[in-house]
């Protein structure tokens, strides 16, 4: 009689056995796979800054835009200067399709880099409703704040592609401008014309190309020519001069066309899945409201009720 419970008991204790085995195969083997998942870790964190040195692409961190971008900008009004209004949104324009058509003409796909342009009257400047739909705003001022009289331009980057550009837009007039050797080491301007500054276009581009995630180039990559010998001397993106030519015109290159594309890839600025993000967060929001609606309707009807009793 008890041979079939001895041998019940010795088929659960083989499977026992055979489970606790198992689990301790299966921990055994979650313990090494997490050994190997920290060691290509390390690995990973120390040769990912090398890869990308390698490519000689410079991006800001944690900016890129998910969708073609919106860029926005107003009208403005400059007494001395009444020229000013046309030939900065002209020159904002032309900026946005140079970019566009240097990304079309490399990657030879058309629509997935488009850029819509819109131009809003004077008033509606830093109103929220104008501007929500905008990804990139730009904003044209006259003269850089005193601490910072080197810039002509910056750009403020925030997540999921947001920007602002902001332009300054009057000729400076440099310290050494007075000598016959101009140089573009000393770079302090002490005052401003009253003029728009020649190279206006230049920075408009320049900070296009932050808005679109790229950053400056260091002094280490000014020199050094790209795969297939593309120079980079004079991309849009240099912004130390010091010890370059002063005549160089800086423009968008074809280098910084390449690492736009590295950056997105040939399928353009479209980043469905922050996009489907986006769109998650906007209904958990939108059904959130909606519960807390019904929540204190609910809540009010009942105490009426009660009231009423
Ligand atoms: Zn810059």
């Amino acid at each position: 009689m008890d041979e079939p419970l001895n041998f019940e008991y010795e088929v659960l204790k083989h499977y026992l056995h055979k489970e606790m085995w198992a689990r301790a195969g299966l921990i055994e083997i979650v313990a090494n796979l997490m050994r190997i998942c920290f060691i290509f870790a390390i690995f990973t964190a120390i040769l990912i800054p090398n890869a990308a040195f390698s490519e000689q692409f410079y991006y800001f961190e944690d900016h890129k835009l998910a969708r073609n971008p919106v860029v926005c900008t107003f009208e403005f009004e400059d007494a001395n200067l009444p020229e000013a209004k046309d030939q900065l949104l002209q020159e904002t324009k032309e900026a946005i399709s140079d970019w566009q058509n240097m990304l079309v003409e490399y990657t030879g796909n058309e629509d997935v880099w488009k850029m819509q342009y819109k131009v809003f009257p004077k008033e509606n400047q830093h109103d929220f409703f104008a501007e929500y739909d905008c990804d990139i705003t730009v904003y044209f001022e006259q003269e850089p704040p005193k601490e910072d009289i080197r810039v002509s331009g910056y750009t403020d980057a925030f997540s999921f592609g947001l920007s602002e550009i902001v332009i300054f837009y009057r000729e400076p007039i440099f310290a050494d401008e007075t000598q016959n050797s101009v140089t573009l080491q000393n770079f302090e301007a002490i005052g401003f014309r009253n003029s728009i500054d020649p190279y206006v276009g230049e920075t408009i581009r320049h900070e296009f190309g932050h808005a679109l995630g790229l950053d400056h180039l260091p002094k280490e990559a000014i020199s050094y020519k790209y795969k297939e010998g593309i120079p980079i001397g004079s991309s849009i993106m240099i912004d130390d001069y010091e010890g370059l030519p002063w005549d160089i015109v800086f423009e968008i290159t074809e280098y910084d066309v390449m690492a736009l594309v590295n950056l997105y890839g040939e399928d353009g600025f479209v980043d469905p899945f922050t996009l489907l993000f986006l769109d998650l967060i906007g209904y958990v929001v939108l059904v959130g409201i909606i519960l807390l609606i019904v929540y204190f309707v609910i809540r009010r009807r009942k105490r009426k009720k009660f009231e009423f009793r």
